[in-house]
């Protein structure tokens, strides 16, 4: 028998999207200023591409005008950083979206640092990874924003909790436990190099799966009645957790698909619009809407 309740991370994302569309009319109407999300993707990887596809669509829907910048695998770093300063530099451009990975070669974090903090809608930026560790106003790497965002909606009180994650990459793992922590949980993090995971898993009120392996988390690992967040996207419609084994054990679930893919866009759009009004000068700020999480005592 099913237990879960399903966290519907497509309608939560529909509801922020149109507030989004809203505030982008908004500011054009004000001032004439389009808000412009710039994605940049280098090589020719089908599943990046289809996922920029997917973020340039979601633009065109809220009103947000997007520019493409499509480069070849053999890219250097230098060339890289210097077409992502370039965009940094043009006023018409508020957000930048480096698709991430980049080939193997790249430096990734340097092309990343090139990106102009106030444009880092993606929150991929030491400066923004800094701002969110020390609960200062910036921008929240997108799927860690979305998954607190969704967290917060289906009213769920983290203070206290037990909040187990799995996963440790820069623009996952790392920044959504350190989101969690702001928002009072215990955390532990777990990585592959972790001894004795299904027993921490166990203890987990709150668990969020970024590990990158499809239905890697069994549902017997789970303490019953846990909150369960599965970011993992996998071919065939795949999470990290086993999603019908967890529906029977979770109280909250975030299915796959339509749990926290939507979310990571929604943040992004959000923060695009957010970093237009923000470059569009002091008299539009109230057009804003912070949807950034703040640390709670
Ligand atoms: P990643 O960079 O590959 O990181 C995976 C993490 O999992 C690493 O920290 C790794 O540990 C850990 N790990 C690997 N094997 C493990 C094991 N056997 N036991 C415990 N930990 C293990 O992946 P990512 O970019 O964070 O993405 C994680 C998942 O989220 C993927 O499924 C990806 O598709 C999904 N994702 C979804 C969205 C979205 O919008 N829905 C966005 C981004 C990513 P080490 O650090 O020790 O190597």
């Amino acid at each position: 028998m099913t237990t879960a309740n399903l966290m519907d991370g497509t309608a939560v994302a529909a509801r922020m999207n149109e507030t989004t569309a809203d505030r982008a009319r908004e500011l054009r109407e004000a001032t004439g200023v389009e808000a412009c999300l710039a994605t940049v993707l280098v090589g020719d990887d089908p599943s990046s591409a289809t996922y920029v596809r997917m973020k340039q669509n979601r633009c065109r829907k809220a009103g947000i005008a997007s520019r493409s910048l499509v480069l070849p695998a053999s890219t250097t770093t230098a060339e890289l950083v210097a077409a992502i300063r370039e965009l940094s530099d043009d006023p018409a451009v508020h957000g930048i979206l480096l698709q991430h990975p980049v080939p193997d070669h790249i430096d990734e974090r340097a092309a990343f640092e090139a990106i102009d903090p106030a444009k880092d809608v993606d929150g991929v930026t030491m400066h923004s990874f800094a701002a969110m560790a020390f609960g200062l106003p910036g921008f929240q790497s997108c799927t860690p924003g979305g998954i607190i965002r969704l967290l917060d909606e289906y009213g769920v009180d983290l203070a206290g909790r037990h909040a187990v994650v799995l996963g440790r990459s820069p623009i996952l793992g790392k920044p959504v436990g350190m989101l969690l922590l702001a928002k009072n949980a215990t955390v532990t993090y777990c990585h592959s190099r972790t001894q004795g995971l299904a027993e921490l898993v166990a203890q987990a009120d709150v668990l969020v799966a970024a590990v990158g392996k499809p239905e890697f988390v069994k549902g017997d690992w789970l303490k019953p009645g846990a909150i369960i967040v599965d970011a993992g996207y996998h071919e065939g419609g795949r999470g990290d957790v086993d999603q019908a084994a967890a529906a029977e054990v979770a109280s909250l679930l975030t299915p796959v698909p339509g749990g926290v893919g939507p979310m990571t866009i929604a943040v992004l759009l959000a923060q695009t619009v957010d970093a237009a009004v923000a470059q569009s000068g002091p008299g539009v700020r109230d057009v804003a809407v912070d949807t950034r999480v703040r640390v709670s005592k």
